[in-house]
């Protein structure tokens, strides 16, 4: 009987989409059984809505102190330990499960796969390599555990409705001492998570100061938006690196992407290529992004998000 384990990605509350999206890619694989690990220091409400995901068996609940900031350093070990039972470690290819999985595989002397996009048999998966240029089917060795990554921007959310087994999972797993959380800062405030956002707003260096954004973020706001930026406007320190879309930053997959004074570089359109809807305003009229925009606007930025204020405070 093959089982396939599933991190949970949650912020102490809310389970992740990613979660959900994992599930989506292991029912591909078409093990005989998927559960799923929720690492807390209070499981309880995270594992009711895993326990909701059709699909899946059981949900092992592993709540200890250590857990309440899920540092890579401290679950490593302990899914390692759950490692035993299954044929397949699985989390999302997001900050979350890019920090943890390198570290578990370590522990279980297994390469990586990372950034599942399909599942092409058992061990057979295809991902994307040259940020997402040229894609690469890669054969995992027999008789060994499977530890992957899955790129949440190729799945859909498994759907509700689902109602697993809860069960306290108990892992005698003696954690290392050298590491500590100090502390969390996010630069994004209440927004939505952009790697869940149905809309994205992104603006580039086309933005041209922290002040600029200001502009963008009132008009996420309006519409319940999320917000993101190219690597230039990272670099040019007008917003915090978790902003960051693309190659070396977040893959996502909005049904709506609107990009603000971005030139449509190879490694930011990486990160975009799975949105629905991507519209471009962009003074230049060559700027290569207009090559994938399913709506391109040529216009100077400050004057069209007045104006899309405008409309939708009437
Ligand atoms: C290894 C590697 C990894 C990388 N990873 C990433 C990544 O993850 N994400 C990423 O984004 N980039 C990444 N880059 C950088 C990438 O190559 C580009 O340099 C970057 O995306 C450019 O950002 P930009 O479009 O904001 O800036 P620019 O290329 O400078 O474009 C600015 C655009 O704004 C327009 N503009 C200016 N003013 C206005 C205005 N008032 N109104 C409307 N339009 C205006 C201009 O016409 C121009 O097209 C990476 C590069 C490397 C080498």
């Amino acid at each position: 009987m093959s089982g396939i384990l599933i991190v949970a990605e949650h912020d102490g509350s809310t389970l992740n989409q990613s979660t959900a999206k994992c599930v989506s890619c292991a029912q591909s694989i078409g093990a005989d059984r998927i559960d799923i690990a929720v690492f807390s220091n209070q499981c309880a409400t995270i594992a009711e809505q895993a326990a909701a995901l059709s699909g899946v068996a059981r949900i092992i609940t592993v709540e200890r102190a250590e857990n309440s900031h899920q540092l890579a350093v401290h679950l490593a070990p302990q899914i390692a330990a759950l490692a035993a039972n299954y044929d397949y470690l699985l989390a999302p290819s997001t900050t979350f499960g890019k920090d943890i999985m390198p570290a578990v595989a370590a522990l279980l002397d297994v390469g990586q796969i990372s950034d599942i996009m399909s599942v092409e048999g058992p061990r057979t998966f295809k991902r994307p390599i040259y940020a997402g240029n040229a894609i690469i089917t890669v054969k995992a060795p027999d008789a060994k555990i499977i530890v992957a990554t899955v790129r949440v921007a190729s799945y859909r959310a498994a759907a509700t409705g689902g109602s697993a087994d809860i069960t306290a999972g108990t892992l005698d797993v003696e954690l290392p001492g050298h590491t500590r959380f100090r502390e969390l800062r996010t630069g994004g405030g209440d927004r939505p998570d952009l790697q869940a956002a149905s809309i994205v707003l992104s603006g580039g260096r086309g933005v041209a100061s922290k002040e600029n954004f200001e502009i963008l973020y009132r008009l996420a706001d309006k519409i319940g938006a999320g917000v993101g930026a190219s690597r230039a406007a990272v670099d040019a320190g007008y917003v915090p690196n978790d902003m960051q879309v693309g190659q070396t930053g977040k893959i996502i997959s909005p049904d709506l992407y609107i990009a603000f004074g971005i030139s449509g570089a190879i490694q930011h359109l990486t990160g975009i290529k799975d949105a629905g809807t991507i519209v471009a305003i962009n003074r230049d009229s060559e700027a290569p992004i207009f090559e994938i925009a399913d709506i391109g606007l040529v216009g100077d930025l400050f004057d069209v998000i007045p104006e899309l204020e405008r409309r939708l405070g009437e």
